[in-house]
């Protein structure tokens, strides 16, 4: 017997497990308790972007833990030190706050927004986000969530907050005023399907926001870190933001959150207005370090560029193959979305059934977010078993 039993025993139910009982890990692949191998398509929700068993990674974990795990925010310490600079030097920001999760990150972006506004006037507090926009669980980024499945049991959310349609300017203009403090986005909809922002869009957000005076936050917790073949996702767009808030592929599997904070807004915060006890674990830097030197690599940037070209185009010329089943692939670099429609899970079964581990977003949207470094020959390998379940599915 395994362990999902008892995880269902012991576990409060808030997710549906896939039925496998996992044990190792080796790359972009992981292996189950029968070893069975699996090439995994989605590398724990865009966490694991140099793969498992990562030797560098691995190397400055060690070393981190033999010198200490933890210590407390009363002390600083060398391996945060070392990733904020690393950060501040190679992007817009000026300083960094860590935190462990994403949604921890645009907690804090919250709370930096409420206070620039509230700095230059009580009534500047109102914060924007967009429909379909997914951003956290925690009650401040659930309310920021535009998706009201998620917010309706937990209701009522954090006051003044207001949604706009995604890529819609004249939607954006019925709600923005003098009185908003903060606009969060995501530079590509993840939870939301793999939906890019529109460059002319985002360039006028960034027009207001400076005749407004308020902070705007991308939330790149998702598309940051490489991703999409820059190092920071708004980088593929023709503006500076205020925040940008990252985590998931940050410490490389570890908990590892932060928020990079522009001139504007990077010393709103002072001694006593936000805090937490684990951020930032120093192991965890330590592992950020390898994980953020990599992903700043021009070479490793481009390839993700072109290794997302090249799926895109594979895919695409399946779809060409098999009609009707695929509608459309999109999104930039190592974030795509395979749009499968009422064919998703059982493209998803099938792919279990042939040793890969696909990922549904958005109920029809098959989001690719593999493994960074995933080599050619892997990503062969997965387009030729995602070719036969197509193949299977259109017979
Ligand atoms: N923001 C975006 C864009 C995300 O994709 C996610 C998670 O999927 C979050 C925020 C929340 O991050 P976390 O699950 O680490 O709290």
């Amino acid at each position: 017997m395994g362990f999902l039993e008892n995880d269902d025993k012991y576990i409060i139910k808030t997710y549906n497990r896939t039925p496998i009982e996992l044990v190792d890990g080796d790359g972009v692949f992981v292996t189950d308790i029968n070893g069975k191998r699996y090439m995994d398509m989605f590398s724990g929700i865009a966490v694991n972007s140099f793969g498992h068993k990562n030797k560098k990674i691995l190397e400055a974990v060690i070393n981190q833990a033999n010198k200490y795990i933890h210590l407390s925010n009363y002390f600083a310490t060398e391996p945060a030190v070392k990733l904020a600079k690393i950060l501040v030097e190679n992007t817009f920001a000026k300083k960094i706050f860590y935190t462990n999760s994403g949604t921890e990150s645009n907690e804090a972006a919250i709370k930096i927004a409420r206070k620039y506004g509230r700095l230059k006037s009580p009534t500047k507090t109102k914060i924007l986000s967009a429909v379909n926009s997914f951003h956290g669980r925690t009650c401040g980024s659930l309310t920021i969530t535009g998706q009201k499945k998620y917010q309706v049991d937990f209701e009522p959310l954090l006051p003044n907050v207001f949604s706009f349609i995604f890529n819609d300017i004249d939607s954006f203009t019925e709600v923005v005023d003098g009185d908003v403090c903060a606009v969060f986005i995501e530079a590509i909809q993840g939870e939301g399907g793999i939906v890019e922002i529109d460059k002319d869009f985002i360039k006028e957000v960034k027009i207001l926001s400076e005749k407004y005076d308020f902070l705007l936050i991308i939330d790149e917790i998702q598309s940051g870190i490489g991703r999409t073949g820059k190092f920071l996702a708004y980088e593929n767009y023709d503006i500076v933001p205020d925040i940008v808030t990252v985590a998931k592929a940050m410490g490389g599997g570890f908990p590892l959150g932060a928020v990079l904070a522009g001139e504007k807004c990077c010393d709103v915060l002072v001694p006593g207005d936000h805090g937490t006890t684990f951020g930032p674990n120093p192991v965890a830097c330590a592992a950020g370090y390898v994980v953020v030197e990599e992903a700043l690599n021009e070479v490793l940037l481009a390839e993700v560029s072109d290794k997302g070209i090249y799926i895109k185009n594979k895919i695409q010329l399946i779809s060409g193959k098999y009609p009707g089943i695929i509608s459309e692939v999109r999104g930039l670099g190592l974030m795509l979305g395979i749009n499968t429609g009422e064919y998703s899970s059982k493209i998803k079964e099938e792919a279990m059934d042939k040793n890969l581990l696909l990922n549904i977003t958005a109920e029809n949207i098959i989001r690719i977010v593999p493994a960074l470094n995933i080599s050619y020959e892997e990503i062969n390998e997965f387009i030729k078993i995602f070719e036969e379940i197509i193949q299977n599915i259109n017979k």
